[in-house]
């Protein structure tokens, strides 16, 4: 097991570009286990491919990821680093836990299946223990009574719910939950949020990027701020939220307070 004084999550100088963008230009970020980091920042900052090169569904062009003491997509070999395997970085990838915009649920599966296919494929549950570990967690979301139901006959609000169940159910060390109110009629929002509260509370370590900035408050330790693809803010969440020192921020925030900030991102890439 890695040094449990250490933090969790070291993100350190992480660099990406597509084409001659530059889209990460230098991020550096710490989590220690049981935090809950909110991520702020405006459309295109950078947000979503911070979160994919955590859990290596992007390449990064510089820096690195350290997630309990492993390199991400890094392992060592005979003569110095070298790259994983697809199936090794799978493996790595499984002690996180990613919660869309766009839930990706698979359509023609049942609820229940869903939440525990990875764990059946990856781990070889057994019918009886997939059952028990869906059940579960469909308890821990409020949604025990939908797990034979399909997707499509969940309104938005418990299709996220579901997602948060599959994400769960590797046992991740840390979730990363990106954007996952905003495609959300406002009415379904406060059930997620409240299910991701409950999580935070029971020291869960969580990066969540969202603007809903009353989340931020109620459910995150600290805030962080990204602009152009660099962290401006990085404080205790009230702090943050209170008392802004960067003017980027400042103003992001004034915009979310009076409605201007809230609009939905566009799509996920796929
Ligand atoms: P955010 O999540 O903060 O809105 P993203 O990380 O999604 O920002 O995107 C940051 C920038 O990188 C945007 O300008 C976006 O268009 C660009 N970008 C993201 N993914 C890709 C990609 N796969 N190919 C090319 N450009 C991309
Ligand atoms: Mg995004």
């Amino acid at each position: 097991m890695s040094d449990p004084t250490l933090p969790l999550l070291q993100i350190r100088d992480l660099r990406k570009r597509y084409g001659t963008t530059d889209v990460l230009r230098g991020i550096s970020l710490d989590v220690h286990r049981g935090e809950t980091v909110a991520v702020l920042g405006a459309s295109g900052s950078g947000k979503s491919t911070m979160l994919r090169c955590v859990n290596h569904l992007e390449r990064p062009d510089g820096g690195s990821v350290t997630l309990g003491g492993e390199l991400v997509g890094f392992g060592q070999g005979r003569r110095g680093p070298r790259m994983l395997t697809e199936s090794e970085i799978a493996r790595q990838r499984s002690r996180t836990g990613m919660v869309f915009q766009h839930f990706n649920l698979f359509p023609h599966w049942t609820v229940l299946r869903n939440v525990v296919e990875a764990p059946v494929r990856v781990r070889g549950l057994d019918r009886t223990r997939a059952h028990e570990l869906g059940m579960r967690l469909l308890t821990t979301v409020g949604l025990a009574d939908r797990a034979s139901s399909y997707p499509k006959q969940l309104s938005g609000g418990q299709q996220q719910r579901v997602s948060i169940a599959r994400a769960l159910a590797m046992d991740p060390e840390l979730l990363l939950f990106d954007e996952p109110t905003s495609a959300l009629d406002p009415a379904n929002v406060g059930e997620v949020t409240s299910v991701m509260k409950r999580l935070a509370d029971e020291g869960s370590t969580m990066i969540v990027v969202t603007h809903e900035i009353g989340f931020a408050r109620a459910a995150a330790s600290r805030v962080v701020m990204i602009a152009d693809g660099l962290v401006v803010e990085d404080g205790p969440a009230d702090r943050v939220l209170d008392a802004p020192r960067n003017p980027i921020t400042r103003a992001f925030l004034e915009n979310t307070r009076y409605g201007a900030g809230t609009a939905t991102e566009p799509a996920d890439q796929p």
